[in-house]
């Protein structure tokens, strides 16, 4: 465990360096300003050789020992390593203000070898619980990032994510490729939502979002069908074995079934009640395009739909192998 000890006085810090050696503590590092402290604390936590514990004298030239204290604990990075203040006297003024600016123990110089150890062994245990903490939070984070990445499945709404709509895109463009058969894609952005969230908050902000993705749920019927969150308000539908007229019915019952759930929208130019625009491609997989290629033409669509005046659907028939044959 490695101790800072920041006191300009040459005599006291090498007691107290002297006290901590000999009770077994090998990896003491003194510095007389807090200048050099903040030197050693950063140049450690890029090495990976965190300081566990800092001794910090009241009395420093420049910067004093509260200041500096108060400093160290409002680095994100240092704010669990303990720091225990010496005072020359046991001022209960100088003690509050320490206590408030992080400290975790205080001693009274000059501090005895049994106090000193018995302080500094209780402060390294709570580093080590909180070092322990750390290290499981970060690991629970990890695990938590990683379950995420493997579903399939959208966190708010219930619907299949991003990963997911991106996997099944090019299988099922690849699929009905080789069954010579359409493909259809929407790509549907709620209208004004940002419009939406600052007039009501997030919170009834995510519960639209959850309304919106029950109102493509239920438009889309088969079950080869994929409606997806692709990302904040926007929302993707894959139609496999689908043509231009069967994607555009799809896109219409989203709009009659937002219609009809009515939730308020308290600021749209557009309705007073929630609108999406969509853009739809459809059309059968050949060699000349590719996923990419559906999807840009869905999105273009969106965007021409966003152009035109918002809830309404702009549609594209891709050409087929036939047509491009002719
Ligand atoms: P447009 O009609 O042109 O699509 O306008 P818009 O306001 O819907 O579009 P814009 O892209 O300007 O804003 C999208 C807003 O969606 C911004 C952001 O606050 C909100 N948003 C994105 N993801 C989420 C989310 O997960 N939850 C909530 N509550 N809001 C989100
Ligand atoms: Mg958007
Ligand atoms: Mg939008």
């Amino acid at each position: 465990m490695k101790i800072l000890i920041v006191d300009n006085c040459q005599t006291s810090s090498s007691q107290t360096a002297e006290m901590l050696a000999t009770t077994g503590y090998k990896n003491i590092v003194v510095v007389p300003t807090f200048e050099r402290a903040m030197d050693v604390l950063t140049g450690s936590a890029q090495n990976d050789t965190s300081v566990d514990l800092v001794l910090m004298d009241v009395d420093l030239p420049g910067i004093d020992g509260i200041a500096a204290t108060m400093t160290i604990k409002s680095h994100h990075e240092f704010e669990n390593i303990p720091v225990i203040v010496f005072t020359a006297l046991d001022d209960e003024a100088v003690l509050d203000r320490a206590f408030d600016a992080g400290a975790s123990d205080y001693i009274v110089k000059p501090a005895g070898k049994i106090e000193l150890r018995a302080r500094v062994r209780s402060a390294l245990k709570l580093r080590q619980e909180m070092v322990k903490r750390m290290l499981r939070e970060q690991e629970l984070g990890r695990l938590a990032r990683k379950l995420e990445r493997m579903s399939n499945i959208d966190g708010l709404t219930g619907i299949a994510n991003r990963r997911c709509f991106d996997d099944m895109l090019v299988k099922e463009w690849v699929r009905n490729g080789r069954e010579d058969a359409p493909i259809g894609l929407l790509m549907i952005d709620i209208d004004h939502f940002k419009h939406y969230n600052d007039a009501l908050g997030h919170m009834d902000g995510d519960s639209c979002l959850c309304a919106v993705a029950d109102c493509i749920r239920a438009a889309v019927n088969r079950p080869a069908d994929l409606a997806a969150r692709y990302g904040g308000e926007e929302f993707a539908v894959i139609l496999p074995n689908t043509d231009y007229e069967g994607a555009k019915s799809v896109a219409k019952n989203i709009h009659a079934n937002l219609a009809r759930s009515g939730i308020a929208h308290p600021n749209s130019s557009v309705s007073c009640t929630v609108t999406v625009s969509i853009g739809v491609a459809a059309g059968i997989p050949t060699t000349h395009n590719t996923p990419e290629y559906l999807l840009q033409t869905a999105d273009r669509a969106l965007y021409q739909a966003k152009q035109e005046g918002r809830n309404r659907t702009k549609s594209v028939n891709i050409p087929g192998p036939e047509d491009l044959r002719q």
